[in-house]
């Protein structure tokens, strides 16, 4: 529901999509204040160079920073402060120093946090937790870490896994495994086609696959100063490392809006929202990592892809603002691997068949299309750079719907993918 342009509104999370819907706001010509809570201390920063070029150090620090310092947003940022928990009456947030932020609307916007590996049983070892990849102190610990000779395994078959192995022979391991826990990363969710030019791409660069199974845990041992790991994959077989980086799947930072009436879905704890962003609570709204939109009209959204955070933002912005309603873009998402660029576009996540339409494993140029009920759903490239992008063009651009006045349907969620 729109409100008055002097209207207090409170971002929580200083990130991609907080950054957005602060400068959507502003874009929309919003005149109240915009106070933006992060925990992070640093300016909000951009997150996919953090699996990839920041790794190698191709980019800095600054680089990701997401406003432009010649041209500030007009915000107010609250830095290093943790939001712990929500009131609607009145409405606002309150801090972990104790401090309580009223406002008109209450904008969610908290991301996710990475899954790690737990301890395996044993009756003997330590535990030391492995690199994970969401934020930039992590990425930071894993930019710092001597990978030079090491053997690395990294534990997850996603596209944040396979960036990271990438990196790793790129700093120069000695060896690189991935635990994908099936034999052709991603094929689950894209088809065997797809796994297949992933893992023969990483292969030819030296990276090779643990068997499939799931890995189960970690068990840590030091010689000194020198520090060994186990992962323990199911089945007992166990994979030995120097550097474990553990890519298995995210989170969504909704821990603390558990009594406040805000309904999380039931599997993965994401806030449910209508497609306009709006949950079921009066002025609450959410979007990217930590939210799953549902639509009467066109079902789930995928979770946890750059392009859905910003342009919910946008969404939010403009139902705010009442400015006219944004199109919402068919979902996207890329993935950097060695000179790989693979692009998804569409409702892969649905699809119930997929076929070839050119390319070939081996050539790693493959062009996939995704159908459902023998309609196309979705379209994933691989160095297809020009047909994905003819592709996203040649949909139809959905626009969001009025404000929606009934709950949103619950159904099956997508879970963060990366
Ligand atoms: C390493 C990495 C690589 C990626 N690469 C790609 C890619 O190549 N292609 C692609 O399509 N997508 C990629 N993504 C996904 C994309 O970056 C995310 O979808 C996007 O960052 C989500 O934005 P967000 O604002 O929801 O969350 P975030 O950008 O994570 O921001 C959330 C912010 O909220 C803060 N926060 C959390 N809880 C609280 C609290 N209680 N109080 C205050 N602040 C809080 C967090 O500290 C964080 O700063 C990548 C993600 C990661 C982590």
């Amino acid at each position: 529901m729109p409100i008055t342009p002097d209207c207090r509104i409170l971002i929580v999370g200083a990130g991609l999509a907080g950054y957005h819907t602060a400068r959507g706001l502003r874009a929309h010509g919003h005149t109240g204040s915009i106070t933006v809570i992060g925990e992070e201390s640093r300016p909000a920063y951009d997150r996919p160079a953090l699996s990839k070029a920041y790794l190698t150090g191709a980019v800095s620090e600054e680089d990701l920073h997401l406003d432009d310092p010649e041209n500030p947003l007009d915000v107010t940022w609250v830095s290093g402060r943790g939001v712990v928990g929500l009131s609607q009456s009145p409405l606002g947030v309150e801090t972990n120093d104790g401090g309580f932020h009223e406002a008109d609307a209450v904008v969610i916007t908290t991301g996710a946090s990475a899954c790690t590996l737990p301890p395996a049983e044993s009756d003997s070892g330590s535990y030391v937790r492995p690199y994970v990849l969401r934020s930039m102190e992590d990425a930071l610990a894993l930019r710092d870490a001597n990978l030079y000779g090491a053997d690395v395994v990294v534990v997850g078959g996603g596209f944040l896994a396979l960036e990271a192995a990438a990196t790793c022979i790129g700093r120069g391991a000695e060896s690189v495994t991935v635990a994908a826990g099936e034999e052709l990363p991603g094929a689950k969710r894209l088809g065997r086609p797809v796994g297949q030019a992933i893992r023969i791409a990483h292969e030819a660069r030296g990276i090779q696959f643990a068997p499939p199974g799931r890995a189960m845990g970690l068990r840590s041992s030091y010689s000194g100063e020198t520090v060994r790991h186990e992962v323990v994959l199911e089945g007992g077989q166990q994979l030995e490392a120097h550097v474990v980086i553990c890519a298995i799947g995210a989170k969504p930072r909704t821990e603390w809006l558990r009594d406040s009436g805000v309904p999380l879905t039931a599997d993965t704890s994401a806030i449910l929202c209508d497609d306009t962003g709006a949950t079921s609570v009066p002025g609450v709204y959410a979007a990217g990592d930590c939210a799953q939109w549902a639509s009467h009209s066109s079902g789930l959204r995928p979770v946890g892809h750059w392009q859905e955070a910003v342009e919910e933002a946008g969404v939010i912005a403009a139902t705010l603002t009442g400015a006219n309603p944004v199109s919402l873009q068919e979902p996207y998402f890329w993935s950097d691997q060695f000179d790989l660029r693979i692009q998804g576009a569409g409702r892969i996540h649905s699809a119930d068949q997929h076929e070839v339409l050119e390319g070939t494993p081996e050539e790693g140029n493959l062009l996939v299309r995704y159908l459902r009920d023998g309609q196309e759903t979705g379209i994933l490239g691989i160095n297809r750079l020009r047909d994905v992008k003819c592709w996203r063009k040649r949909r139809q651009i959905r626009s969001t719907p009025a404000q929606q006045t009934s709950a949103p349907s619950t159904g099956q969620i997508p879970t963060l993918s990366r």
